[in-house]
């Protein structure tokens, strides 16, 4: 079986304030030809055009939180949508006052949509299941910022087990059994024996995961929520010199973004979210590196595969 697709493609990098070069956050991530976009800042429309992306693939928009820089993107984009012929229904994900905020502008604006355009609130208490197919899964995972946020974890669901062919030759099954085999169950042959699933079956590879931990202060207990993903993006929108700083405002510093990816065991970490008084983002890897070796940016461009 040919392996889906994982990708993230990242669209902004920058904390509340844009640069000239650097956006307000905003990712697309690709499963298996699922579409999701993950907090929408201003200008993320022109940036899924630069990268072009197929934004009208994208089914699932993902809010963390109300500060300006997450979702002031959503309104255009929504509009934009409708403007180029959108049908398929769009479901957006976030705070329950984010209905209120996009009813109020298209009933200022007089807008009629022409695709179904649907909410579901996130609460920030407690992981929470808030979509899934037979493919994928994603939760909100509550976060610690000034205002109620989530982030988010997508999740490959476990893949069926492997039947061993060479094994499977010498054995009279049914097509039925084989299928109770690769569900992790044993089978019966044709004459009625018991077959263990260990004896004609092979581990399937690992489902994949990619846990989005926006705008939030440093907390330990964050690490439970996203143990053992593959990729952990952590906000980091400060330098260990401003570290009290980071503390006032709820949000992180690199190196506690590093020690956050440590505690759960992650593959690898991507930083953003950076402020724009930093100039020179090396020294973000500088300070998080020595905690946990595997980072990266998370900057404008960068497509990472998993
Ligand atoms: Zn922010
Ligand atoms: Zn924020």
């Amino acid at each position: 079986m040919a392996i889906q697709t994982f990708e993230l493609l990242i669209l902004g990098s920058s904390a509340a304030t844009p640069t000239s070069n650097r956006n307000p956050t905003a990712q697309l991530l690709n499963i298996a030809e699922r579409f999701f976009l993950i907090d929408c800042g201003e200008g993320t429309q022109m940036q899924l055009r630069k990268y072009k992306a197929r934004f009208q693939s994208v089914n699932h928009i993902f809010i963390s939180h109300l500060h300006g820089d997450h979702f002031l993107g959503l309104p255009g984009l929504i509009a934009s949508m409708h403007l180029l012929g959108r049908k398929n229904e769009l479901t957006v994900y976030g705070p329950a006052e984010l209905e209120d905020i996009i009813g109020l502008i298209h009933k200022h604006s007089e807008t009629q949509l022409g695709y179904p355009l649907k909410f579901v609130q996130t609460q920030h208490s407690t992981k929470q299941l808030i979509w899934q197919d037979e493919k994928v899964e994603v939760y909100s995972i509550p976060l610690k910022h000034r205002i109620k946020t989530t982030g988010f974890l997508f999740r490959e669901k476990p893949f069926p087990r492997n039947i061993d062919k060479y094994k499977l030759e010498k054995y009279d099954v049914s097509f039925a059994e084989i299928h109770k085999l690769k569900q992790g169950f044993d089978a019966v042959d044709n004459s009625g024996n018991i077959i263990k699933n260990e004896m004609l079956t092979l581990d399937p590879v690992k489902g994949r995961s990619y846990a989005f931990c926006s705008d939030t202060r440093y907390f330990e207990e964050l690490s439970s929520d996203i143990e053992d993903v593959d990729l952990l993006y952590h906000e980091s929108t400060f330098l260990e010199n401003k570290k009290d700083r980071a503390k006032q405002t709820f949000h992180s510093t690199a190196k506690q973004a590093a020690e956050i990816a440590a505690k759960a065991n992650v593959k690898q970490l991507l930083l953003g979210h950076f402020s724009a008084r930093y100039g020179n983002l090396d020294e973000f890897l500088d300070e998080a590196r020595p905690v946990f070796p595997n980072t990266e940016l998370a900057i404008e461009g960068k497509m990472i595969s998993l």
